[in-house]
């Protein structure tokens, strides 16, 4: 073969190389996105898959500082809350309906963002920081069990913006290695 026709055929298959790395990792930069409901939410700090995007549910409460919309789930507005904690620290929350975080009972009915709810610290389940509360009807039992928890439907968790990102998120963060740049 001539050398032109060589170069040819192995940047063919380079491309499908890539196109099939691409299918096999579920999705690539010029692939097809992923709906945003089914986008995940990952820990910042370790990457752990903490919540889908089809499992935000906002849940108002009348002691936010302030409510704002924000893309954080890619092309879907979420309800964005500020509050501020005793010692004067602010965050910004996302709530969702459940998330795979690690709750930390005994649950404290003070100081609550959502009056009638008591409030455990969430953790990441793999790198274990601090990623948000989960709340529960005050009047439970400060103890309960996660499949109690995790079946009721009058529970939610709080994530903290920062200490979150979303899964198109990442991947958009992801570089294409310099050999494939034509
Ligand atoms: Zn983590």
């Amino acid at each position: 073969m001539a050398p032109a026709r060589i170069v040819f055929v192995r940047a063919i298959i380079i491309q499908l190389i890539w196109f099939l790395r691409c299918q096999l990792a579920g999705s690539c930069a010029s692939g097809e996105q992923r709906t945003s409901s089914d986008t995940s939410v990952l820990c910042r700090a370790c990457g752990q898959e903490l919540a889908s995007g089809a499992d935000i549910g906002f849940v108002p409460s009348r002691l936010a500082l302030s409510t704002r919309n924000d893309t954080l789930v890619n092309g879907r507005r979420v309800n964005v809350q500020l509050f501020e904690n005793p010692h004067g620290v602010q965050f910004e929350v996302v709530t969702f309906r459940k998330a795979d975080v690690t709750k930390h009972w005994p649950a404290d009915k003070r100081f609550s963002w959502y009056p009638g709810y008591s409030w455990t610290v969430a953790t990441c389940p793999r790198c274990r920081s601090h990623v948000g509360w989960a709340f529960q009807p005050a009047e439970w039992t400060d103890t309960i069990t996660k499949h109690k928890f995790e079946e009721s439907g009058n529970t939610f968790v709080a994530l903290i913006t920062h200490q979150i990102l979303t899964e198109d998120f990442a991947s958009s963060l992801l570089m294409t290695p310099k050999s494939f740049v034509s």
